[in-house]
């Protein structure tokens, strides 16, 4: 194995979607799943805690910084397409659009609505990332993961309990090494055409090119988050740097070097709003890491 890159003291603003977090006491970004393994022992034989982290779209790290190790899974990268089969082998930190964009250039249909999430598989699984009532457990078979404490294990669809937004992985700590997912052959300029679509319906309707974790909150179906916010007259509604995006409300833009404390003092007061108004608790789908 090649040595591999134990960084100290790292701001994690750059590890996330929104740049805002304080720095890791230690981090690294394995390249393959023996790099991994080396960590584990590792972390294991120093005794200190793991956080793992993919692309970072969907996380609010506390500017404190996080302890222990911050295992990146971004550079674990690695796709497999078996055209005829539709079975797609994928590691844990491939992106998202890349693996949509790749399965649609080989014909193969169920990954159209995924182009515009720019997560890692890896994060995919954990979130049950989806939209357009699509979502990526529909079209997985297995996953390959790897334990805290050493242990590998293949875990079925069925085994991970998927709901809205929601995967068994978020209450146990597994590393997603790698992921099968199964897709159906069809018409290849159709599937890139739609693929196509979808992006620029998301460049339209959010605000992409922002420094944002996508959707905060989740839905409470069949009502939705971002009208309810909108209603109140929220939009462009601003908390230290932190603002209330005018073109999406379930947006939260790091709008001028927003803190940490920032976003969640304006996810707080969005909540009581909604909650004296409506009596909906909105509940995050953000991730909070460090508080
Ligand atoms: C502009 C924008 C648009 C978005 N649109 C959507 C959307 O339409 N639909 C949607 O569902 N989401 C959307 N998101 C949110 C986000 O992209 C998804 O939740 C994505 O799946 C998160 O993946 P990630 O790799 O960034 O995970 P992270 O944010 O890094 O982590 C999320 C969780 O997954 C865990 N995790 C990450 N990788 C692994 C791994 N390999 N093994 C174990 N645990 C892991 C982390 O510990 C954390 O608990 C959007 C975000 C942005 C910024």
């Amino acid at each position: 194995m090649n040595s591999i890159l134990l960084e100290q003291n790292i701001s994690l603003a750059n590890f996330t979607t929104w740049r805002i977090g304080g720095p890791a006491e230690w981090i690294a970004q394995p390249k393959n799943i023996e790099e991994i393994q080396y960590l584990i022992n590792w972390i294991i034989k120093k005794k200190i805690s793991c956080n793992i982290i993919g692309a970072g779209s969907n996380l609010l790290i506390n500017d404190r910084g996080l302890k222990g190790l911050t295992l990146c899974m971004r550079n674990l990268k690695g796709i497999k397409i078996d055209k005829s089969s539709g079975i797609i082998d994928v590691l844990g930190g491939e992106m998202l659009p890349t693996l949509a964009r790749k399965a649609a250039a080989n014909g193969l249909h169920g990954l159209e609505w995924a182009v515009g999430i720019p997560g890692t598989i890896g994060g995919a699984i954990v979130m049950n990332a989806g939209a357009q009532e699509h979502c990526i457990s529909s079209y997985l078979e297995s996953i390959t993961t790897l334990s805290l404490t050493g242990e590998y294990k293949i875990l079925q669809r069925q085994d991970l309990n998927f709901g809205y937004r929601y995967s068994l992985l978020q209450n146990e700590k597994l590393i997603v090494l790698s992921a099968r997912l199964k897709l159906t052959l069809g018409h290849a300029e159709k599937i890139r055409q739609i693929t196509n679509e979808n992006l620029n319906h998301r460049l339209k309707t959010q605000p992409y090119t922002a420094q944002t974790c996508g959707s905060v909150f989740r839905n409470p179906e069949p009502l939705k988050a971002a009208k309810l916010i909108e209603e109140l007259g929220l939009k462009g509604f601003r908390f230290g740097g932190a603002e209330i995006s005018k073109i999406h409300s379930n947006f939260i833009i790091n709008a001028n070097k927003a803190s940490s404390c920032d976003v969640r003092e304006l996810i707080k007061f969005i909540q009581k709003k909604v909650l004296d108004t409506y009596g909906i608790l909105l509940e995050t789908e953000v991730k909070q890491c460090g508080f």
